[in-house]
């Protein structure tokens, strides 16, 4: 069957793409988007499928094609943007009009993302050729590449992305379903909302009297400290649970230092509890 929908993971392989950071790498962020999406719309009965489903090279002459060939009525271009903005873009071929790339900003500003702008750009001196590839060497499918935020933001892309891009990606498919006509449920797995899943918090046992946190912007090492939390001080020191970056490392919130990192062992004491 011809998909309805086709989802492209920008960039990847020996493409990292520019909208990369130290948590980060824009290939494996748009992949891991365009994965669940992939998932939520098989679930939702929308005939979907994807230009690469793995850490693949594409050259923009091969993704186009795969687009253009598809048979697919519309695409998703998933990107994570730089450049030091923040809040997502969509952007929209000069054909095709700009409804559908108003519908997935609207999905994204209800799921608490901001909007940056809806736009359409063409090639300098000629107005009838769009400047992105992706809208102009895609045929009659209708592109909209969505920038789901900054990469280098200086305000809270980073942390709202690092925790929240499912629901990100879960706003695109429902407003993606809503505009398109096909019924959209919550899926079974996954919440709309971050703030209804379980709590959890981190205890910091009172026998330390220094432990280290990293901004959220930086690989959580030694060298990189925002600052140093002291336990002891406090008869040992309770967070709430926010995120998490990887194994054993946490994003929770301090009154001196705002969100930050902080790695929580087992071996350090340090103790994960649910209340
Ligand atoms: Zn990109």
């Amino acid at each position: 069957m011809k998909p309805f929908l086709i989802i492209d993971p920008g960039h990847g392989g020996n493409d990292p793409g520019g909208g990369s950071n130290k948590l980060w790498m824009e290939k494996d962020l748009n992949l891991k988007i365009s994965l669940y999406q992939y998932e939520r719309y098989r679930q939702l009965g929308v005939p979907v499928m994807l230009t690469r489903r793995n850490d693949q090279t594409l050259t923009p002459s091969q993704r186009t094609k795969i687009i253009r060939e598809s048979g697919a009525v519309y695409c998703h271009s998933n990107h994570i943007n730089a450049g030091g903005g923040d809040g997502a873009e969509v952007i929209h071929s000069i054909y095709g009009g700009k409804k559908m790339a108003e519908a997935i900003a609207k999905g994204l500003k209800d799921s608490g993302q901001n909007i940056r702008r809806v736009f359409t750009r063409t090639l300098p001196g000629k107005s009838k050729q769009d400047y992105y590839y992706m809208n102009r060497e895609t045929g009659s499918v209708v592109t909209n590449i969505i920038e789901y935020g900054f990469a280098d933001s200086n305000r809270d892309d980073i942390t709202q992305l690092s925790l929240y891009y499912k629901t990100y990606a879960e706003a695109v498919v429902k407003a993606f379903c809503e505009f398109a006509g096909y019924s959209y449920q919550i899926g079974k797995t996954n919440k709309l909302s971050p703030k209804k899943e379980r709590k959890r918090y981190l205890h910091l046992p009172v026998s330390a009297s220094s432990w280290r946190v990293y901004p959220l912007n930086a690989v959580p090492v030694k060298g990189n400290e925002k600052g140093y939390l002291n336990p002891r001080k406090f008869g040992g020191l309770r967070y709430e649970v926010i995120g998490s970056t990887q194994d054993h490392v946490y994003i929770i919130e301090t009154r001196d230092f705002g969100k930050v990192q902080i790695y929580a062992h087992p071996k350090t004491n340090a103790l994960l509890s649910e209340k």
